[in-house]
């Protein structure tokens, strides 16, 4: 193709973006920075219920926090605007103006009544409706004239030939597809109050916008073989269509709420990162190499290639998508996890001291599911009192990234896994840690957290992780116990847990007061 690609992503304001919608844009926008081409967003904002300002900012900030950077549409302009429907009626006026030239359309009198009922008796005694009889097809011109003059409500429907040979197109997915053009009735084009409807109004803009590929879900495939007649209708080139197969749940249905999550937004707020998110939503349907799985937005950008589009069906994989996040997360360093990590760095701040005690607590369900929406959300005065903690002492945060940073597979993790480092002197002690290390027949655990407090409170120690850990193993010898007996209770003392993150890289961050007071409330709660 000699000319530069043009690639739209046009969804309709009604909601959140959801996954396949997002997987759409992804393809469209790879596919365009893969070719040097151009990006365009559309927003299709016809229907007046739905598409509300508030709706079409969903899907901006959905498409820029997966980082999908558009070089035409909303906020950004372009020449070949503007990019809402909405703001475009003129050149559906101007589009029915040049089929009536071309004598491609007819205005069409007929009432939803008329129409319903011939439908109805057509499913009733002809075993099945073929569409638009066509009554008003014939009209003598003039008369038509005469109608529309007097103010009669009309629609334009598209004149079909009669003679049309099958619609052929071959798909950059799909291949060869053809339908039977005698199946395609009249189709409607503009309704009585003039407006255009989906099929007229997406081949008009592809048209103007100057569109080369149309990469869209296969929810779409019924709908191209008319939009391939409108095109030949008004005389312009069609583009090169690409439709993507469907995204399936692990159960092989289509993927829907009952899979969970849906939408880019809930995987935001479950702790998903954006570049895990568009890699993992590349591969659903396309493949680089049908093995490599982590790639960089870089190589996605500038591999992306039409075809290497599957047309089997995608599987949205959850389990992957996680083992993906971690991935991510174990790479993306300290500064951008605790950027990243804040609405849940917040929240485990929010559980600590001076509002936390000392107390022998419930053991967690760790297969209770994760319900993100029924999370109260914090309060101004626990965000203000985060926003401080942070800014004294970014530091801090930053390093408790390398305890968690193997060990997540989602961001909201660290609210769990570090809530203990915010506990100030006090610590929750989860009851099977206490059961199992600490009240363990024999194993000694008040002599071992005595031993290790001794250690700890000797000020002649560095308050190093090593030079602590080292001094602690040492104690083992002499008292002759094995490691675990030793360490496990010190764990479930400082951490509140027997399966915490790294447990003298947490004290080294931790106030060595803060540690022996720990140790003793520990002492205190259970022995
Ligand atoms: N607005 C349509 C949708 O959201 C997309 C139209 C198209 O891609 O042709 O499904």
């Amino acid at each position: 193709m000699a000319d530069k690609v043009r690639v739209r992503f046009a969804p309709s304001p009604t909601g959140r973006l959801h996954i396949g919608g997002a997987r759409t844009a992804i393809f469209n926008w790879a596919f365009a920075r893969a070719m040097g081409g151009t990006f365009i967003l559309r927003i299709e904002d016809t229907d007046p219920e739905r598409s509300t300002e508030e709706n079409v900012q969903v899907i901006l900030n959905a498409m820029k926090w997966l980082g999908l950077d558009w070089d035409e549409g909303p906020e950004v302009g372009g020449e070949a605007g503007p990019y809402f429907q909405m703001q475009r009626m003129g050149t559906y006026t101007e589009a029915l103006e040049r089929l009536k030239e071309r004598g491609a359309v007819y205005p069409c009198f007929c009432s939803k009544e008329t129409l319903d009922a011939k439908r109805e008796q057509a499913e009733k005694t002809e075993g099945g409706y073929a569409g638009y009889d066509r009554t008003c097809r014939d009209l003598d011109p003039a008369e038509a004239q005469r109608r529309i003059d007097a103010g009669e409500p009309h629609t334009w429907r598209l004149k079909v030939p009669l003679n049309h040979g099958p619609i052929e197109f071959n798909d950059a997915v799909y291949g060869h597809v053809s339908f039977p053009a005698d199946v395609m009735d009249d189709m409607i084009l503009v309704r009585t109050d003039g407006s255009p409807t989906y099929n007229f109004a997406v081949v008009c803009d592809d048209a103007n916008m100057g569109i080369t590929h149309v990469i869209r879900g296969d929810d779409h495939l019924s709908n191209t073989p008319r939009q391939i007649l409108i095109y030949e209708a008004l005389g312009y080139e069609k583009p090169t269509f690409a439709h993507l197969s469907m995204i399936l749940g692990p159960d092989g249905k289509k993927l829907s709420k009952r899979h969970g999550a849906t939408s880019v937004e809930e995987y935001r707020d479950r702790g998903y990162l954006p570049d895990a998110m568009v890699n993992f939503l590349a591969l659903l349907g396309w493949s680089l190499d049908g093995e490599t799985t982590i790639m960089s937005r870089d190589v996605i950008c500038s591999q992306f290639s039409l075809d290497r589009i599957t047309k089997k069906d995608a599987i949205f994989d959850e389990t992957k998508l996680d083992w993906m996040n971690g991935q991510y997360i174990q790479k993306m360093g300290a500064k951008e996890w605790v950027e990243l990590s804040r609405p849940w760095l917040a929240r485990a701040h929010a559980e600590g001291y001076p509002y936390v005690y000392t107390a022998i607590v419930p053991t967690l369900d760790p297969n209770a599911p994760a319900d993100a929406e029924e999370v109260e959300p914090l309060n101004e005065e626990q965000l203000a009192a985060f926003e401080d903690s942070y800014a004294a002492d970014p530091a801090f945060y930053e390093a408790l990234y390398p305890l968690v940073s193997e060990r997540e597979t989602s961001l909201t993790e660290c609210e769990s896994k570090l809530a203990y480092m915010f506990w100030g002197p006090c610590v929750l002690l989860d009851e099977k840690s206490v059961n199992k290390i600490l009240r363990k027949d024999g194993a000694r655990a008040d002599e071992a957290l005595a031993a290790c407090r001794e250690v700890l409170a000797d000020e002649g120690n560095e308050w190093k992780a090593e030079v602590l850990e080292e001094k602690c193993r040492a104690l083992a010898e002499p008292l002759e116990m094995k490691l675990r007996n030793l360490l496990q209770p010190l764990r479930v003392a400082i951490c509140g847990n027997m399966v915490s993150p790294p447990l003298f890289e947490s004290i080294e961050l931790l106030k060595r007061s803060d540690v022996l007071a720990r140790i003793d409330a520990t002492i205190a709660e259970v022995f």
